[in-house]
């Protein structure tokens, strides 16, 4: 028997819904997917698993040398001017080829404290030169610290996990200096522990130079170790005073790019990524003062300016409920596909699991994503005078990376990120619902097609056809608000 579950009425209300709506709904529907645990006894699972350790997909290996080096440069700049509040992300391009002039774009509207931060940033490394860096080294870090403790909280709640909460990685840890000591002949050298000389901040009455590799590092993870014991109170990371930071950021850095992190086993892999993500708040500090001289004696002025300057991104969208049921959207993907799936095939008792629960009352605030409102900033400059590569605080979602992949196909242009990881939210905003352009129309009508069919293959057919991106779920600090794990970004399990 054919199982009804939608009414002809829901059927077309649905249809007859805006492209905007659809598209938050079925982003809401896949989000939610992701989000489900398949009970015992469920018919196996076709969606796609995590990628192994964690790592992000990331487009490092499709950039040139001098394209890794403005990313550096941009990516610091774009960690170092958001705060980690849920939702909070930043995109940052070069808008000049002498690669001094940043434009910024943040979801929404940058708060007041942003900008005032964000001025404050850029006064120092304006006025950083070869003579004061040491002060203002000291002065940026201080206000980076300020700025950005929330990322770093998060970052090293991360590590903490990593030590404390995974019972492999100190194992795995032991085994790995146990291979290192088989094979340690010569002290320490930049080959095993590249940057090791910088450790002297942390070790000022041992003699680096004279141990051991296996000895250095073995000296460094039993630190961390102890350290990482301390920031625990309860359910909350104690951020230790600015010095104390210098020096865990050192030894995290120090530490993730040290030889013998190189290991394929997952506890490990993702500890790396862990310890690199807080190093970048010591190593990060370094690289924008060398790129702040650099300008400088290049005679180049360093700029910035915030997109949206004013007008139409500010134009919000008004906030619309879901107002339907899961039910009602899979018996129309169903029905809208061809050929079209018989209803019985579909398994509704796995479908009831993964949206118990379901509120259609829930409202959704559509926000313009910033990486696509640098993109739609440069819509009528010459191609050969545009930017490529945009950065972000934390990597794009699945709607960004797909919107510029069909924007890049249609437009023929190269805009890149720093890669994806693939989450779905359901806030995101038509870029067509901005700005009326028929470019616009169309890239936004292909990605609806393409979230429908990926709504379609999960949750009606029940197979992949495709080959599906991998979820990245160890992510960055900031969570977007609404997702449903904002909350438990900080609740430390038992
Ligand atoms: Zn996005």
């Amino acid at each position: 028997m054919q199982q009804a579950n939608a009414s002809p009425e829901e059927l077309r209300e649905y249809a007859e819904r805006s492209n905007q709506e659809k598209l938050s709904i079925s982003l809401r529907m896949l989000d939610r997917y992701m989000a489900y645990t398949p009970r015992k006894g469920d018919r196996q699972d076709p969606r796609p698993t995590q990628s192994p350790g964690g790592l992000p997909r990331s487009n490092r290996s499709l950039r040139s040398d001098d394209e890794n080096a403005i990313v550096e440069v941009l990516d610091q700049i774009t960690l170092f001017v958001v705060t980690g509040r849920p939702g909070e992300v930043v995109s940052a391009v070069f808008t000049d080829f002498s690669q001094a002039q940043v434009r910024l774009s943040a979801n929404g509207v940058p708060s007041s404290a942003q900008r005032q931060h964000t001025e404050a940033f850029f006064t120092l490394l304006r006025a950083t030169r070869r003579e004061n860096v040491v002060e203002n080294r000291v002065r940026l870090r201080k206000m980076i610290y300020t700025f950005c403790a929330q990322t770093i909280k998060v970052r090293m709640w991360k590590i903490w996990k990593s030590l404390y909460g995974d019972r492999d990685t100190m194992k795995e840890l032991e085994q790995a200096i146990e291979n290192l000591e088989k094979e340690d002949e010569t002290p320490v050298s930049e080959s095993v522990v590249p940057g090791y000389q910088n450790l002297g901040l942390v070790y000022s009455n041992i003699n680096i130079s004279d141990l051991l590799p296996s000895q250095l590092v073995r000296q460094m993870v039993g630190d961390l170790y102890t350290q990482a014991g301390k920031w625990k109170e309860v359910n909350n990371i104690i951020v230790p005073d600015d010095d104390e930071i210098q020096r865990t950021c050192l030894l995290a850095h120090i530490l993730g790019v040290s030889r013998v992190m190189i290991s394929q086993h997952i506890s490990i892999r993702k500890l790396v990524s862990r310890l690199m993500k807080l190093g970048r708040f010591w190593h990060g500090i370094l690289s924008l003062m060398d790129w702040a001289i650099q300008c400088h004696e290049e005679r180049k002025s360093i700029q910035y300016s915030w997109i949206p300057e004013g007008t139409q991104s500010h134009k919000r969208m008004r906030a619309f409920k879901l107002g339907t049921r899961p039910e009602v959207v899979v018996e129309y993907l169903a029905n809208s596909r061809s050929p079209n799936v018989p209803l019985n095939d579909i398994d509704w008792k796995v479908l009831k699991a993964i949206f118990h629960g379901w509120n259609s009352g829930e409202l959704v605030h559509p926000v313009l994503h910033c990486e696509v409102a640098i993109i739609m900033a440069y819509l009528d400059h010459d191609k050969q005078k545009m930017p490529r590569i945009i950065t972000c605080n934390k990597r794009s979602c699945f709607t960004c990376q797909k919107w510029i992949d069909l924007f890049n196909q249609i437009r023929r242009t190269r805009w890149s990120t720093l890669g994806s990881h693939m989450k779905y939210y359901m806030q995101w905003q038509f870029p067509g619902t901005v700005v009326a352009n028929p470019i616009f129309d169309e890239v936004d009508e292909a990605l609806l097609k393409l979230v429908e069919d990926e709504a379609f293959n999960y949750l009606v057919r029940g197979k992949i056809t495709q080959d599906l991106p991998a979820m990245q779920s160890d992510d960055d600090a900031s969570l977007p608000s609404g997702s449903p794990k904002t909350d438990i970004a900080f609740s430390i399990a038992p």
